[in-house]
């Protein structure tokens, strides 16, 4: 057999047909049943209690049991978690944070008043490094703020033992990890306090939302008090809090997102796999290490593009994706100690893997609702990208075919 001539198969960037015409979207967040959702409502209105209330003891006391730790406090968001846990935990002094995580991480910071010392993550998991965090260290240094990027849990044992090594305080932003497990053990127990987002792009969905894990009794009644200003009841604030409340909207919503979750985090895991299967072998493309006895929730499903295997950078691959309706993120780029509102702050260091790690990563979609051949789609958009990008000419895959007559004899 001998094919006719040899066809390629452009991406829709230089004119092939567009393989999401009616358009690929990164998240689409996982919204509880109407009908459910209403009779929620209709409790609520129907009560005098519209923030703080019923729905948000159960939305806490059903993300404890979830977690296992002692106590859960619900709040307005991730980012005012943040802010208040180190305002309630009396955190003074410098933060060590990667620069590699989502601004709100290192603004909770900064709101507070105290110093970010940034430090590198590691190279293959894209989390906080523990030697770079001995190596961040100073005098000044009291807490350690680190992220499970993408739901990828940090090492934690090692942050833990640089942590009392140093007689650093240990805080995750867990907004990623709702629903991820570090050796079996869910993250929500592991240093001072975690806090996680329910805001839409995210595990649990509240709409808008947080919330805070500890097993430190006095912590989880500071943060209490601090979450409502700081009042301990009687109007005489004990210190500077927030009004970072939940309303009990927000927690129903939450509650119904949470019977979902053990099931959204494995059809995530699925597509996960299904993505690393089909793009494992297009050069230039990895993928940041998950290991094999942790569980991702892949919040974000990242890939790193090398430019010079690829014939392009993640900058160019967004941009060819988009021709084919497939929507990208550059999550986390820039790098928060490259953003306008970070100039003035020193980077306290090394930050090369950080520098090396930021422009290589793209976000591809990932959400519940996602079939394989959602994914089977991209992967073909990208092998297909790759292949243009390094000027490969590629047989199509259902090409007319002509015997070839000479072949056909000799066999016989
Ligand atoms: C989304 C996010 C936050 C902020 O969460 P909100 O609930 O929107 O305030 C904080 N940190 C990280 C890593 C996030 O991705």
């Amino acid at each position: 057999m001998r094919l006719e001539k040899p066809l390629i198969d452009p991406p829709a960037i230089s004119g092939g047909t567009v393989l999401f015409p009616k358009g690929l979207p990164l998240t689409r967040p996982v919204t509880p049943d109407l009908d459910e959702t209403i009779e929620d409502f209709r409790k609520i209105l129907g009560g005098s209690t519209l923030t703080n209330g019923p729905f948000v003891s159960r939305l806490e006391k059903e993300a404890a049991e979830y977690f296992g730790v002692r106590h859960c406090v619900a709040v307005s968001s991730c980012t005012s978690g943040l802010m208040l846990l180190l305002k309630a935990g009396g955190v003074l002094g410098d933060v060590i944070v990667p620069s590699f995580t989502f601004a709100a991480t290192v603004h909770a910071i900064v709101w507070n008043g105290l110093r970010p010392v940034f430090a590198d993550i590691d190279p293959e998991t894209l989390t906080l490094s523990p030697e770079a965090v001995q190596r961040a260290a100073g005098l000044r240094t009291s807490a350690i703020l680190a992220t499970h990027i993408y739901g990828n849990p940090c090492d934690v044992s090692g942050l833990t033992a640089v942590a009392k090594k140093n007689g650093l305080r240990l805080f995750f932003d867990a907004a990623h990890a709702f629903g991820s497990k570090r050796a079996g053990v869910a993250v929500g127990a592991f240093g001072d306090a975690e806090v996680f987002s329910l805001s839409p792009t995210k595990l649990v969905v509240s709409g808008e939302g947080g919330i805070i894990a500890t097993n430190d009794e006095d912590l989880a009644r500071r943060l209490r008090m601090g979450r409502d200003y700081g009042n301990p009841g009687d109007y005489d604030c004990l210190f500077v809090g927030l009004n970072a409340r939940m309303s009990e909207f927000h927690a129903a919503l939450g509650l119904r997102s949470l019977e979902v979750l053990e099931e959204a985090v494995a059809q995530r895991n699925r597509l996960a796999g299904h993505y690393r299967t089909a793009l494992e072998k297009v050069p230039g493309i990895s993928f940041p290490k998950v290991r094999a006895i942790d569980r991702s929730t892949f919040k974000d499903f990242t890939i790193l593009v090398d430019a010079e295997h690829f014939g392009g950078s993640a900058d160019d691959l967004a941009e060819a994706l988009k021709s084919e309706g497939v929507e990208t993120r550059r999550y986390y780029s820039p790098a928060v100690h490259k953003m306008r509102a970070y100039r003035g702050f020193s980077t306290n260091g090394n930050l090369s893997v950080t520098d090396s790690v930021v422009p290589r990563v793209l976000t591809l979609p990932m959400f519940a609702e996602m079939t394989h051949e959602d994914v089977q789609g991209v992967a073909k958009a990208i092998r297909r990208i790759q292949r243009s990008f390094a000027g490969v000419q590629v047989w199509d895959p259902n090409p007319f075919v002509v015997p070839d007559v000479e072949e056909a004899a000799a066999e016989r």
